[in-house]
C-alpha cells in the first residue's frame, strides 16, 4: 500500500474515532442540557400542585367553623367558606391547566388524580352542607365525622399529584432532589398541621370528650409531625449560610410549635377527661389556622430557592453545552488542520522525492528538483537530491566526452594524417564491404592503382615539404575528380589506390586516364614559390569471376610496374596476362 494511501486511511479511522468522541460528549451534554431545560416547568407545575393541595386543605377550616356556626355566625361562615371554596377551585383549575397544557403530563397519573380530586369535592362539599344545615340536634357525631373525613380523604389523592410531579422536578435536575425534599417536608408538615386540627371539630361541635381512636389518631399525627420538624430541620442545614432560612424556620418553630401547636395540645388534654373545651370551632379556625402560614412560607422560600437553583444549573448546562460544542468543533479544525501540515510537509514531499529517487535511476536528469520554503529534513533531502543530479549529469557528460573521444580516436586511426584521406587498412575495411556486394550481385568493380613518378626526384630538387604538398595535391585532385561511391586511399609512400564501384575496365581505365591528364596538366605552388609539375603512372584491374581483392590488386599493380616500365605517365590495364604472372 502506498504512504499516501495508507496515510489517508489512517487519517480517516483517526477521524472517526476522533468524532465518535466528540459526539458522545456531545450527546451527553445535550442531555444534560435538555432534561435540564425541564427543571423550571416542573417546578411551576409543583408549586401549582402544592398551591392546590394547600388550598384544598385550608377549605377544611371555614368548613368545619361552617358545621358548628350558631344561625347568627351561620351568614360570615359561609361568605368564608365561599372565598375558600372558590380559592382552591382557582388553584386546582389553574393546576388541571397546567398539567394539560404539558404534553408529557397530559396523559399522566397526575392529571387523573387531580380530575379525581375536582370530582370529588362536589359531593364532599355537598355533604358538609347538608350537615351543616341540620339542627344541632340533628346533627350527630358520626354525621360531623363523615363529612370532615369526606374533605379529609381527599388529600391522600393531592399528595400523590405532589409526589408525581416532584419526581418529575427530580428526573428532569437531580440535583434538586435535598430542597425537594425539604419542600415536600413542609408541605406534609401543613396538611398533617390542619388534619390534627381537623380531629377536634367533631368533640368540639358535638361537645363531647375525645373518644379513644381520636386519642390514637392524634397521637399518630403528633407523631409525624414531630418527625417532620426533625426532617425539616436535617434537610435546612445545607442552608446554614442563608439568613432568610434561619428566620423562616425560627418563624416555624414561634408561630406554629410554640403557639398553635400549643393550643392543640391544651384542647387534647381537655378532651382526655372532660367536654367543657370553652372553644368554638370557629375560635380554633380563627387561632389555630393562622399559625399554619409560617409553615407555607417557609415552603414557599424553599420553592423560591430551587426554582432559582434551576434557572442557575440550566444558565451552566448551556454554557456547558456552549463550550463543550465550540471546544469540539475547534478541536476538529485543529486534527483537519493537522492532516493537512502531515500531508502537504511530509507524505506529500516524501512520495515526490521518490518517484525523483526513481526518475533519477531512470536517467531523467531535466527533471527539476523543486525547493522547499520551509528548512526541515525534507528541505535536506531534497538538496542531497540535487546534488546527486548534478553528480549524476557531470558523470554523464564525462561519458559524453569519452564517447566523442573514442570516435575521434576511430576517425583519426582511419585517416591519413598527411592527406586527409583514407589510409590503407581503412581502404581494406571497406573494400571488404564493396567486395562482398560485388560478388553477391555479381556486380562489376575496378581499382585503380597510382604512383607518382620521379617522386624522389621532387623531394630531392624541391625540399620533403614541397614532396609532401604534391603527396596533399595529388590526392586532392582524384578526390574533386571522383563519385561518392568510389573509395580513395593513400596505399603508400606516394602510390595511391582507387576502388571504384559498378565500373568495369574500360570505364575504370577512362578515369585513370582522365586523371593522369589533368595531374600531368596541373601545377602546384610551393611554399618558395617554385612552381611544381609532375605525371603519374597508372594501372587499372576490374574484377574478374572467383578472384580475390587481393589478386585484383595484384594484377593492378603489375599493371602499374608494366606502366612505369613503359615510359611512365601512362595508363596500364590489367589484362588476362597478368593473371599468369
Ligand atoms: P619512380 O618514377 O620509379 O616511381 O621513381 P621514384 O623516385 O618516384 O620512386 P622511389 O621508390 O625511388 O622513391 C620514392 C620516394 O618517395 C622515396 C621517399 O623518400 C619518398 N617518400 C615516401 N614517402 C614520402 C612522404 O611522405 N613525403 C615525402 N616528401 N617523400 C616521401
Ligand atoms: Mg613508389
Ligand atoms: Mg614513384
Amino acid at each position: 500500500m502506498s504512504l499516501n494511501r495508507l496515510f489517508r486511511l489512517i487519517s480517516i479511522a483517526l477521524l472517526m474515532l476522533f468524532l465518535a468522541f466528540a459526539v458522545a460528549l456531545v450527546w451527553t451534554e445535550w442531555n444534560t442540557y435538555r432534561s435540564g431545560a425541564n427543571s423550571v416547568p416542573a417546578l411551576r407545575n409543583l408549586r401549582l400542585a402544592l398551591l392546590a393541595m394547600e388550598k384544598v386543605s385550608a377549605e377544611r377550616g371555614p368548613a368545619n367553623a361552617f358545621m358548628a356556626a350558631s344561625p347568627q355566625q351561620a351568614e360570615a361562615t359561609m361568605r368564608q367558606l365561599a372565598v375558600a371554596r372558590q380559592q382552591s377551585d382557582a388553584a386546582l383549575t389553574s393546576l388541571h391547566a397546567a398539567l394539560e397544557a404539558d404534553p408529557r403530563l397530559r396523559q399522566s397519573w397526575a392529571l387523573d388524580k387531580v380530575r379525581t380530586v375536582e370530582q370529588g369535592l362536589g359531593p364532599a362539599r355537598a355533604n358538609l352542607d347538608r350537615v351543616a344545615r341540620l339542627d344541632a340536634d340533628h346533627r350527630s357525631d358520626v354525621l360531623v365525622l363523615a363529612a370532615v373525613a369526606g374533605m379529609v380523604d381527599l388529600m391522600p389523592l393531592m399528595i400523590r399529584v405532589v409526589s408525581e410531579l416532584s419526581l418529575e422536578v427530580d428526573r428532569a435536575d437531580p440535583r434538586l432532589r435535598d430542597g425537594l425534599s425539604a419542600v415536600r417536608a413542609t408541605a406534609s408538615l401543613r396538611e398533617y398541621a390542619g388534619q390534627v386540627g381537623s380531629r377536634f371539630v367533631a368533640p368540639l361541635i358535638t361537645h363531647r370528650q375525645l373518644v379513644q381512636d381520636e386519642v390514637i389518631e392524634i397521637g399518630r399525627l403528633y407523631g409525624r409531625i414531630e418527625l417532620l420538624r426533625g426532617v425539616i430541620a436535617a434537610q435546612l442545614a445545607g442552608y446554614a449560610g442563608r439568613p432568610e432560612f434561619a428566620a423562616a424556620v425560627e418563624r416555624v418553630d414561634k408561630e406554629y410549635f410554640d403557639s398553635g401547636f400549643q393550643f392543640l395540645d391544651f384542647l387534647l388534654q381537655i378532651g382526655l377527661h372532660s367536654s367543657s373545651y370553652g372553644v368554638t370551632p370557629a375560635d380554633l379556625y380563627k387561632f389555630y389556622v393562622p399559625q399554619m402560614q409560617s409553615i407555607t412560607d417557609l415552603r414557599d422560600l424553599l420553592l423560591a430557592d430551587l426554582m432559582r437553583q434551576a434557572e442557575q444549573n440550566n444558565t451552566r448546562a448551556r454554557s456547558l453545552l456552549v463550550l463543550v460544542v465550540g471546544l469540539t468543533l475547534l478541536a476538529c479544525l485543529f486534527f483537519q488542520l493537522l492532516v493537512v501540515l502531515i500531508r502537504r510537509r511530509v507524505v506529500q514531499p516524501l512520495v515526490r522525492a521518490t518517484d525523483l529517487v526513481a526518475g533519477l535511476v531512470e536517467g531523467k536528469l531535466e527533471q527539476e528538483i523543486p525547493e522547499t520554503r520551509h528548512r526541515d529534513e525534507i528541505a535536506g533531502m531534497m538538496r542531497a537530491l540535487r546534488v546527486l543530479k548534478q553528480r549524476m549529469r557531470e558523470r554523464t557528460s564525462l561519458a559524453a566526452e569519452r564517447e566523442a573521444l573514442i570516435t575521434q580516436l576511430q576517425t583519426s586511426s582511419n585517416t591519413d594524417f598527411l592527406t586527409g584521406i583514407l589510409n590503407r587498412r581503412a581502404f581494406f575495411a571497406q573494400a571488404a564491404q564493396q567486395m562482398a556486394v560485388a560478388e553477391r550481385y555479381g556486380r562489376p568493380l575496378a581499382v585503380l592503382l597510382f604512383d607518382i613518378d620521379h617522386f624522389k626526384r621532387i623531394n630531392d630538387t624541391h625540399g620533403h615539404q614541397a614532396g609532401d604538398l604534391v603527396l596533399r595535391g595529388a590526392a586532392q585532385t582524384a578526390a574533386a575528380l571522383l563519385r561518392k561511391v568510389d573509395v580513395l586511399a593513400r596505399y603508400g609512400g606516394e602510390e595511391f589506390i582507387i576502388l571504384l564501384p559498378e565500373s568495369g575496365l574500360e570505364q575504370a581505365g577512362s578515369v585513370a586516364e582522365k586523371l593522369r591528364a589533368v595531374l600531368a596538366l596541373t601545377e602546384f605552388d610551393s611554399e618558395q614559390g617554385q612552381r611544381i609539375r609532375f605525371t603519374a603512372s597508372f594501372g587499372v584491374a576490374a574484377l574478374q569471376g572467383g578472384e580475390g581483392l587481393d589478386e585484383m590488386i595484384r594484377r593492378a599493380d603489375l599493371a602499374l610496374y608494366r606502366a612505369k616500365r613503359s615510359g611512365r605517365n601512362r595508363v596500364e590495364l590489367a589484362g588476362i596476362e597478368e593473371n599468369g604472372q
